[in-house]
């Protein structure tokens, strides 16, 4: 874990925005709980999802459907049969990898070699460097490129064919050792379906094994007939819906990148068949604008096209973001074609289909999805906007400050009220008043614990955008005292007018102009 990562999960226990599950226990795996600071920022994280999708969209409308389904569901949507990862054990360390993970680590190590090259290449020449034809004529890239694509052309093609064989006759010839022992004594590999099982009360046997479900998509398709029909939306239009989903990770670290429990926020977006690949396009256009909007920076944005197609999809492709250990998918955009809804009404022998009164005729839409993991996108504004920075204090010295720079939108608290010192009942009163005064619009807190100083540190490492301090003059004019967070600018305003800068700054409706 890089030390950028290790203080960003520090800060996250200590600030009280994400705990280890069950931690009395020693913490369950994989499985994490949201502190006070922590639902706060989940939920306007959602806020701002539901709102550029769901109201912002005539034609788009929300869901929350159970997290049980009938078993023939998952069935239908290939999980049962397909939802498989590829698992491998190294016999003497005794830890289990996903064999997909092992040949992209390999692959990792080589780039980063090459990345290291082309660095020391760029430093020497500096402006006049050219990084594409530095890559395509020297002799050492070439060759550590050429054994990454065979390692990744290779993997990609035995996943495709669910050849385990070859996947583990692809670890040892690259060579591949466990990282925790060393070893390359390995297992045969072979496929883990991820998802968790329980079983009804009242049906024995596999006619009451239910699944906690992996994916919250399938909820809006075998749904698609009730919404459409009572909402009367013409397609094309969506249904969105945030919710928990569950996966059987076999490898579940970083944090809370991969979890067994998650949360996810999707769209399906219903269209005439033809039409997918320009909603494809549009979609693909639609979230990186959502991601911006809300101060992702371009260059910790990438797209990462899908070389190997999910066996429902005819286009996909994944907006990963920077975290601190590197490139990830952050949210997955997928051509999903008419897959999911024809094999439900294969199955439930019921008829699942659209009325098209322009072209007067009955068929099976096609689907554009949008799909985010809210809890990626959690780590991902904690680690865009979590720094230490060297500012003036109060009394005007160079001092370190931690502050959480996230957007005021997603800020778990918009504003402190803080009166100037403490056990001055006057002082407490006033703060108080203007704490209530404040309190309807917006989430505030009122702390007197502590130097002004400390309480304005403490603001700034959970992101508080706006501090409104009360002290002795604001008892003659009723003026208090705003502290931004970012600029540390301080203005002296009445309590109206501080109220009101506060809605502005987090006046979500300005992200959406
Ligand atoms: P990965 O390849 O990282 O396992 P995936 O391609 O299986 O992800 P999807 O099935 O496309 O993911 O799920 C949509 C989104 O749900 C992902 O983009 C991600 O943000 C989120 N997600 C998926 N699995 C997890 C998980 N185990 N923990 C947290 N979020 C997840």
């Amino acid at each position: 874990m890089s030390e950028q990562f290790k203080k960003l999960v520090a800060h996250c226990k200590e600030y009280g925005f994400v705990f280890q599950s069950s931690e009395v226990y020693d913490g369950l795996s994989a499985v994490y709980d949201y502190g006070p600071y922590g639902v706060e920022l989940k939920n306007n994280i959602k806020e701002y999802w539901w709102k550029a999708m769901v109201h912002n969209h005539e034609n788009i409308v929300g869901i929350d459907s159970a997290i049980f389904m009938h078993p023939k569901t998952w069935k239908a949507s290939g999980h049962v049969d397909a939802f498989n990862d590829p698992l491998v054990d190294n016999k003497d360390s005794k830890k289990r990898y996903r064999a997909d993970q092992l040949i992209e680590g390999y692959a990792e190590k080589i780039e980063a070699k090459i990345q290291k090259d082309v660095d020391k290449a760029k430093k020497k020449f500096g402006d006049d460097f050219d990084e594409a034809q530095f890559r395509s004529t020297n002799g050492r890239i070439i060759d550590r490129q050429k054994k990454i694509d065979h390692a990744i052309n290779t993997m990609n093609e035995y996943l495709g064919a669910e050849n385990m064989e070859g996947l583990k006759a692809l670890i040892e010839e690259l060579e591949i050792a466990c990282p925790e022992s060393g070893s390359r004594n390995w297992t045969d590999v072979r496929q883990f379906n991820l998802m968790f099982s329980t079983q009804l009360g009242n049906v024995a046997g596999e006619e009451g094994k239910l699944y906690l479900r992996p994916e919250t998509a399938q909820g809006i398709f075998v749904n698609f007939l009730n919404v459409q029909k009572t909402s009367r939306q013409k397609l094309p239009f969506g249904i969105a819906q945030i919710g928990k989903a569950f996966r059987n990770e076999i490898v579940a670290r970083q944090f809370i990148f991969r979890m067994r429990e998650f949360e996810q926020m999707e769209m399906q977006f219903f269209v005439r068949p033809g039409t997918q690949k320009e909603w494809f396009e549009k979609w693909k256009e639609a979230r990186l604008a959502w991601h911006k909007a809300i101060g992702s920076p371009a260059e910790k944005l990438k797209w990462h096209e899908h070389e190997n197609l999910a066996h429902y999809a005819d286009a996909a492709v994944d907006i990963e973001f920077q975290f601190p250990f590197g490139f990830r998918e952050l949210e997955g955009i997928h051509s999903r074609t008419n897959f999911d809804l024809t094999s439900h009404q294969e199955l439930s022998g019921r008829k699942i289909q659209y009325f098209d009164p322009e072209l007067n005729e009955n068929y099976v839409p096609y689907v554009v999805e949008t799909s985010i993991g809210l809890d990626r996108m959690f780590l991902a504004m904690m680690t865009n906007s979590l720094r230490e920075e060297t500012v003036p204090d109060a009394s005007g010295k160079e001092s370190t400050r931690v502050v959480l720079k996230l957007h005021p939108v997603l800020a778990p608290v918009k504003c402190a009220v803080l009166p100037l010192v403490k056990n001055k009942p006057e002082l407490t009163a006033k703060a108080k008043e203007v704490f209530n005064s404040v309190k309807f619009a917006f989430n505030c807190q009122y702390d007197e614990k502590d130097a002004i100083g400390r309480r304005y540190r403490r603001q700034d490492a959970i992101g508080t955008p706006y501090c409104i301090t009360v002290d002795f003059e604001s008892l003659e004019d009723n003026m208090v005292t705003i502290r931004d967070r970012d600029s540390l600018k301080q203005e002296r305003v009445s309590v109206e007018e501080a109220k009101a800068m506060v809605m502005k700054g987090i006046d979500m409706s300005v992200l959406f102009a």
